[in-house]
């Protein structure tokens, strides 16, 4: 690793710099709060994240092990050397007040790999160290991918669909998916982040267990339980309950109902009326955490979009086609026009939470690795299409929401919407 340099490389520096610290400070945190780790595991690795980061400081910026350890509590920005900027991450920190490794944290770590990758990629595979662990749930959901592709494009579909739809499952009812074998092993056991007394909770919109943190008011005790995924928590997946002596506890929604806009309506994903009853942990497996933020999450818009253009293009003529081409896009969009012609639209859906690593991301890739023209974003991450659009728009492509492209869509089908 290089420190910064006064030219071009500069940026390519800052963002390796950011990667490599922002890597080493969520794998620092996990190991010092996850119970999985055993003692002299704990150590080892705290130990390499900190080599790590002395590595991404480069030469003439101290700091000793003990001002490490300290620094994990805080923000991200504390353990930043002054020449890398916080890209808009000031208040970013890695644990929340329950210990655990924030939603956020670990959505900023998988998105600076994807960068990284490309980085890398462009580089030629230089003499770095790639650390195996840091890029684990990336390598996951590339490696889910290829092991579902093998089996043709129908099959494909059948597959992917089964994943974005069974983020958690009763072990013995694994096998009824027709999974691949070695897609299975993407299972695990219920993470001890979601397990109360050997309960668990499945969100309501994506199914995957959700979080459970002891909350504390006056003198009596509640525990909270909330999807991982800030949206779904947000819009109806977060609960509340009393402890119990370790009968099956029973939750009571905390958040307030969302209302989307009448336009948003058919693809807003709903956390439903109904409460999610509690799973005994024993029996069940769940996706590990980077396949369902990155296959489940996105997917579930991908699927509805699909579901939605299919039933309003009905009786058109259109064509509504999902991974396609082997994936090359998420969605193709055949639409017949008044003079005889088609028109058509190649989408790539994509749902990260750091905008300005998306529009690297795009950047460094030089576009859409499919070569899809539009670049569509779940409608509550609307306000990052006024920076994508002015990358993609370097690439030939466009940005914008979910629920305008179908506007769009339908408009040149001739069809109303919502
Ligand atoms: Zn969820």
């Amino acid at each position: 690793m290089t420190t910064a340099s006064a030219n071009g490389e500069h940026e390519v520096n800052q963002v390796e710099a950011l990667t490599e610290i922002h890597s080493a400070f969520v794998m620092a945190c996990e190991a010092l709060t996850s119970p999985s780790y055993a003692p002299r595991q704990r150590a080892e690795t705290l130990m390499e994240c900190h080599g790590r980061v002395l590595a991404a400081y480069g030469p003439g910026i101290p700091l000793t092990f003990g001002e490490f350890r300290a620094k994990l509590r805080g923000p991200l920005v504390d353990l930043l050397p002054p020449w890398v900027a916080p890209e808009g991450l000031e208040d970013l920190t890695a644990l929340d007040p329950d210990g655990y490794v924030t939603g956020d944290a670990f959505d900023l770590k998988w998105e600076t790999d994807e960068l990284q990758r490309i980085i890398r990629k462009l580089q030629g595979f230089n003499s770095r160290r790639v650390s195996v662990q840091a890029l684990e749930d990336h390598l996951a959901q590339e490696e889910i991918f290829s092991i579902i592709k093998g089996r043709g494009e129908a099959q494909y579909r059948i597959d992917r669909s089964n994943l974005i739809s069974h983020a958690a499952q009763p072990r013995t009812e694994i096998g009824e998916l027709g999974l691949p074998m070695k897609a299975i092993g993407f299972y695990t056991e219920i993470s001890y982040e979601s397990v109360y007394h050997g309960w668990w909770f499945p969100c309501p919109v994506c199914r995957w267990p959700m979080k459970v943190s002891k909350l504390r008011s006056g003198d009596r005790d509640h525990h909270k339980v909330s999807c991982f995924y800030p949206r779904h928590a947000e819009t109806g997946a977060s609960y509340q309950f009393r402890p119990t002596a370790g009968e099956a506890p029973v939750l009571h929604p905390s958040g307030v109902e969302t209302v989307p806009p009448q336009r948003e309506v058919p693809l807003f994903l709903d956390a439903g009326g109904d409460i999610p009853q509690a799973v005994r942990a024993e029996g069940h497996i769940a996706l590990k955490r980077g396949v369902w933020r990155y296959t489940c999450v996105p997917g579930l818009h991908e699927l509805r979009l699909h579901e939605v253009l299919t039933r309003k293009l009905a009786g058109t003529g259109a064509e509504v086609r999902l991974w396609p081409m082997q994936d090359a896009f998420d969605h193709l969009v055949t639409v017949p026009t008044s003079d005889g012609g088609k028109h058509t639209f190649t989408v790539d859906l994509k749902d990260y939470s750091h905008g300005r690593l998306l529009a690297r991301t795009i950047h460094r890739a030089e576009g859409d690795k499919g070569g899809a023209e539009w670049l569509v974003v779940p409608d509550h991450r609307a306000n990052q299409v006024p920076l994508l659009t002015g990358v993609c728009a370097e690439y030939d492509m466009k940005a914008t929401t979910m629920t305008e492209f179908s506007e769009m869509v339908c408009r040149t089908a001739g069809v109303d919407w919502p």
